[in-house]
């Protein structure tokens, strides 16, 4: 049995020995396909620093094969945009029997399904985190959202602003939301 530490130290020798550059062939659909499978990587909270850069990038190599076909171009757009994500699109039936059992006592994972700047269950008002990372010439930003009464955030959308931008941006962005480091 080794230990991690020793694993991490093998996987980074190996590495070292592999500097060749992998060339693949997609099909469209797999690409697309694997484009989409990415999106879903990146609204974990987990899925952060180098890794991250790899996964925008890939995602941005297919979005320009297929910029001239509206309908994909779109729905890669939406792929990058929470408000299209799947628990989003809950109807107001389900919410509201999900309001009545929250109102009788049972649990909820507090602003998973908010509404503006509340929690769609409890009412209860959303914070806001900005966890920002310098790649590039850009600045790539995660947005979460939580219950202001606790530090469980959840929830993550992506926006990427040029360095330029950056200092205006982050200002503004300070004034309503916790900005923090990708490292912190
Ligand atoms: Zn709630």
């Amino acid at each position: 049995m080794t230990t991690d530490d020793e694993t991490l130290e093998m996987l980074v020798a190996e590495m070292a020995a592999h500097d060749a550059p992998i060339t693949m062939v997609l099909r469209p659909t797999s690409a697309f396909q694997l484009a989409s499978l990415l999106q879903l990587a990146l609204r974990h909270p987990g899925t952060a620093g180098a890794v991250r850069g790899v996964a925008l990038t890939f995602i941005e190599h297919v979005r320009q094969y297929f910029r001239d076909a509206p309908t994909i171009f779109e729905v890669l757009r939406r792929g990058d945009d929470p408000v299209f994500d799947v628990p989003s699109r809950i109807t107001p039936e389900e919410i509201a029997t999900l309001r009545a059992e929250v109102a009788n006592g049972s649990g909820h994972e507090c602003g998973e399904w908010s509404a503006g700047d509340r929690c769609q269950l409890c009412d209860r008002p959303l914070a806001i985190r900005v966890r920002y990372e310098p790649v590039g010439g850009h600045v790539h930003c995660r947005l979460f959202t939580a219950p202001a009464t606790t530090e469980t955030f959840a929830k993550a959308g992506d926006l990427t602003f040029s360095e330029k931008e950056w200092p205006l941006v982050s200002a503004r962005l300070a004034t309503v939301a916790e900005l923090l480091p990708e490292d912190e």
